[in-house]
């Protein structure tokens, strides 16, 4: 059987930012994922691109100018200039000025964004970007290590051709940045699972939060308690985005596979192994659907490095040896040498049967709403939507795609006003 078309996209100046001394935050895992990718060989199997830089105009199609332009002539230089910028954009302590800080986002949101035209074009059927998913940036501020939501710029590309879209977010911390974007429209499903309560970051995603307006019933939570190992995680997982595929029938999807909820993780408390973690990644690949599928956290930096390897191994139905093939960074992956090494901690799984029951009720009573929702029923997309004439691939060694940007036609179809939502006419939606 062939492998299934992949775009797989990597910078190789994105390793080398730094977020600053003691930071948990580190870009380099990037290079070391790739780095494993390589060695095992896997880059024979699918199409590799240098991405295309993101412009503040792409920017911009989420966030304010006013954010942006800050974020584009703010530097650790002249940081002083801005003191009420900073507190204004929430720019400072875990969202650091770094050198290049513009640059690293152009760089990570531009490789969000040509995956989802790769995807809009069948030019793949899965696109990979590791160094995108940062889902806690705002329109108007950073959150939580993120700055620009490459996430959300690559769905609203995606709405261009796909009248719904669903975002699955396995970080143990809640999507909160996604979910807002889109709290108030159908034409995004939001389900994230992550780690809530005890005032863990960034505070949000209690199951009782499930969109409002057009999007009511199209934001999903699933709020799991800390030590959840691999068996009642994936048992969740499975079941959840099972009845969102019946009840939703997404025509893509994006994969957010933020590394923390792994076990051992500097900032996380969750017990998964990568395999588990992976499984994941696997359940949704089996749907078959045009998938744009991304980074997050990750702060244990030789364990996202094996996870998302491993999951990229996945996605291409490659079985690859646990025996870390020898490369320049060998000496992060001892003592074992291993792909899957053992991650788990002693911390008690918290989750019990009565409390996942519960979750997998309100859940199941959420989406049971949606089938009296006739938008969710094909919207035809308009048929000039599909013209070919700018589906060209990219060439990736060319940096300046401004013009091929420009090209692109902005749909009509594209309800979603980078503010709010007033998609009503096609809603038809009953208020409960
Ligand atoms: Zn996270």
């Amino acid at each position: 059987m062939s492998n299934p078309n992949i775009a797989y996209f990597y910078d190789p100046d994105v390793g080398n930012f730094h977020y600053g001394p003691g930071h948990p935050m580190k870009p380099h895992r990037i290079a070391l994922t790739h780095c494993l990718v390589l060695h095992y060989g896997l880059h024979e199997k699918m199409k590799l691109y240098r991405p295309y830089k993101a412009s503040a105009h792409d920017m911009c199609r989420f966030h304010s100018d006013e954010y942006i332009d800050f974020l584009q002539r703010v530097t650790p230089q002249n940081v002083q200039q801005f003191t009420k910028q900073l507190s204004m954009f929430n720019v400072g302590d875990d969202c650091p000025v770094f050198d290049g800080m513009f640059d690293f986002c152009s760089m990570y949101t531009g490789a969000s964004l040509e995956g989802a035209i790769k995807l809009n074009n069948n030019h793949c059927d899965i696109a990979v970007n590791w160094s995108g998913g940062l889902h806690h940036a705002k329109k108007y501020e950073a959150s939580g290590f993120c700055y620009v939501n490459d996430i959300v710029i690559g769905i609203l590309e995606l709405l261009k051709y796909h009248p719904r879209v669903l975002y699955i977010d396995i970080d143990i911390h809640h999507g909160d940045g996604v979910q807002e974007a889109f709290y108030l429209t159908d034409r995004v499903m939001t389900v994230s699972f992550h780690k809530y309560g005890n005032y863990f970051f960034p505070g949000t995603g209690d199951m009782y939060e499930f969109g409002s307006e057009s999007g009511r019933y199209y934001s999903i939570n699933v709020p799991l308690k800390e030590g959840i190992d691999d068996q009642t995680y994936i048992s969740m997982f499975s079941q959840v985005i099972k009845s969102v595929m019946d009840f939703y029938q997404p025509s893509c999807i994006v994969l957010q596979c933020g590394a923390d909820s792994l076990g051992s993780d500097r900032l996380g408390c969750f017990n998964l192994s990568i395999k588990g973690h992976g499984e994941c990644v696997k359940i949704v690949k089996n749907y078959g659907l045009p998938t744009l599928v991304l980074g997050g956290g990750g702060y244990t930096k030789r364990n996202v490095a094996r996870c998302w390897t491993y999951e990229t191994a996945v996605l291409l139905d490659e079985d690859i040896s646990n025996d870390i093939p020898y490369n320049e960074y060998l000496e992060y992956f001892s003592p074992d040498f291993t792909l899957h090494p053992d991650v788990s901690t002693k911390q008690e799984n918290l989750n019990t049967k009565q409390y996942l029951d519960n979750i997998r009720g309100t859940v199941h009573e959420i989406l049971k709403n949606l089938v009296s929702s006739p938008s969710v029923q094909m919207q035809d997309v308009p048929s000039d939507l599909l013209s070919l004439e700018n589906t060209e691939e990219l060439d990736p060694d060319i940096r300046n795609h401004q013009d091929e940007n420009d090209k692109r036609v902005e749909a009509n179809n594209e309800f979603y006003d980078g503010e709010k939502d007033n998609d009503k006419d096609t809603d038809g939606f009953v208020d409960v």
